[in-house]
């Protein structure tokens, strides 16, 4: 295969320092490798023979808001402030508004860069750019602050643009039609991405698609089962996306230099481990009195999917709109958190997707009970029961590493963190609320998720200042960031924990021949951060 020239006379500004990057949510060496053994996606191999691919460490735990948040930032999230969607006891939804550092985009928009992005997570609502933005995940609608400028919505209305599918929701209706929607998203996503490339200057240009994640949680089973009628979807999936950035690639332009990459990798989940209950039994969470007759809801969580699953529609078509509207909205993360008994308990798990732990704090949580100096020994302990938990099943160990929150992040807004975050051994998936047994079989249900994100992620670099068919290794979504900003002649702001991947270009590039600058923070930003660190630990 061979990539189309560029003729484009339009596209001749700036071009050299052009930089296309494409996001693949989710995306896997796991799958693309073989696939590419087995010729079944074209560009991704002609991407590896003629360029720079390898792993991408994501950031801990492997989440898609902190990790795109890192990828464009280049710092961790104790400097971003997103370690989660979630965040504090009141499990506030966090948005763009809630980041604390400066993203590439506004750091080459000072430049007078001009940018293009598209659908990037986390990204809603919308900012004033130095080009073009579309918002991606957690974006409410079109009819929403999700376009700069704002005019632009209309055009992506009349285009019937889509930017997310209520997966949940088409599943339950029908699989086959969630599966089209979900590529016809994608298609759509690629018409208007190529639409604006083509009709506006650009210097850096990031879209993101989100269907393999979306299609990699729900079918996975099917493609080990080689399910006959959903066991290719994925592979369809990474067929569409292959195609897709053969044709970005070919419309930037054979002198623009690309960074393909995902926020993390993925892999099967085969049992839910129900955190809350082992702390249950070690006396550490406390259940109130009255809600332990509950014992039917304490189970299954009051959300609408469990209300289908056990045949009680009409119970869940009676309750008030007010009761429905806080339990859907977010279903993973709260049920039966109403049913612990603050006064008594001293550590829960927090957050299913952000994979925490969290401490009843005095001075931090309505509720609180635990103080500051209490929490050492009590790390210690939790840390070494959870090191001793086992399947009751198979008496195989469950967890893999848990890390204390000063060990994976640092920065002005470590204290915004959750307290501890575990990593399970592969095949598990702790689960938010409280589980009939500690450990259960997932996948059985039509809703549930069959696969989780893991640690490595993908990374692929290709142009003419690229190397061809190396390995990379090492590289971290850290590195992203900085990485680019060379690649734009932008110095890297000082304070980014990523480094400049160096090693993908060739020698003679001038990337390779530059020496990285760095960019000073000024000294009242650095108090200014000082200042919100020490607020944070109520030492001012
Ligand atoms: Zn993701």
């Amino acid at each position: 295969m061979s990539l189309k020239s560029d003729t484009g006379s339009s596209k001749m500004l700036n071009e050299n320092n052009k930089v296309l990057v494409i996001g693949v949510d989710a995306a896997t060496w796991d799958l693309i490798e073989p696939w590419v053994k087995e010729d079944k996606l074209p560009m991704f191999q002609e991407l590896m023979k003629n360029g720079v691919f390898g792993e991408l460490e994501s950031t801990v735990p492997p989440l898609t808001e902190p990790a795109w948040t890192s990828a464009f930032t280049g710092v961790n999230p104790g400097k971003h402030n997103i370690p989660d969607f979630i965040s504090g006891f009141e499990r506030r939804i966090l948005t763009s508004r809630n980041l604390k550092t400066e993203t590439i985009w506004q750091i080459i928009g000072k430049q007078d860069k001009k940018v293009i992005l598209v659908n990037i997570p986390f990204t809603y609502p919308v900012e004033k750019v130095n080009g073009i933005m579309v918002t991606g995940m957690y974006t409410p609608g079109l009819k929403s602050d999700c376009t700069y400028p704002p005019e632009l919505k209309h055009e992506l209305s009349k285009k019937k643009y889509v930017i997310e599918v209520k997966v949940l929701d088409e599943l339950r209706k029908n699989k086959d039609g969630c599966v089209k929607k979900l590529l016809d998203m994608t298609e759509k996503r690629k018409e208007i991405a190529l639409n604006l490339m083509k009709e506006n200057r650009w210097d850096l240009f990031v879209v993101v698609f989100v269907s393999i994640d979306r299609v990699q949680h729900f079918f996975w089973k099917d493609m080990e089962s080689e399910h006959p009628k959903y066991g290719g979807v994925i592979l369809r999936f990474y067929q569409q996306i292959d195609e897709i950035i053969k044709e970005l690639i070919e419309e930037a332009g054979k002198q623009t230099n690309v960074i393909i990459l995902s926020d993390h990798g993925f892999g099967p989940l085969r049992k839910y481990v129900y955190i809350n209950n082992y702390l249950l039994h070690l006396g550490l969470l406390k259940l109130k009195e009255e809600s332990k007759g509950r014992s039917l809801f304490q189970k299954i969580g009051v959300t609408k999917e469990n209300f289908i699953k056990i045949g009680f529609t009409w119970i869940w078509k009676l309750l008030p709109d007010g009761i429905k509207k806080i339990k859907t909205k977010i279903p993973s993360i709260t049920p039966y958190v109403e049913d612990i008994d603050w006064f008594k308990t001293k550590i829960y798990f927090y957050s299913e997707d952000g994979r925490s732990l969290r401490f009843n704090l005095k001075d931090r949580d309505p509720y609180g009970i635990l103080r500051e100096e209490e929490t050492k020994d009590l790390t210690d302990f939790v840390i070494k029961k959870l090191y001793e938990l086992k399947d009751p099943e198979t008496k195989n160990l469950i967890v893999k590493k848990v890390y204390k929150k000063e060990e994976i992040y640092q920065g002005p807004y470590v204290h915004n963190a959750p307290d501890l975050v575990i990593e399970l051994n592969d095949d598990y998936f702790g689960k938010a609320g409280f589980g009939e047994k500690l450990v259960m079989n997932a996948g059985e249900d039509i809703l549930d998720k069959s696969a989780e994100h893991r640690m490595n992620g993908v990374f692929l670099a290709f142009g003419p200042d690229i190397k061809k068919g190396f390995e990379i290794k090492k590289s971290k979504i850290y590195d992203v960031a900085p990485t680019i900003l060379h690649m734009l002649g932008s110095p890297v702001p000082e304070g980014m924990d990523g480094r400049v991947l160096k090693e993908i270009f060739t020698e003679n590039s001038r990337f390779f021949k530059r020496d990285v600058t760095y960019l000073e923070k000024d000294e009242s930003e650095k108090i200014r951060e000082k200042i919100m660190e020490l607020k944070l630990l109520r030492k001012i």
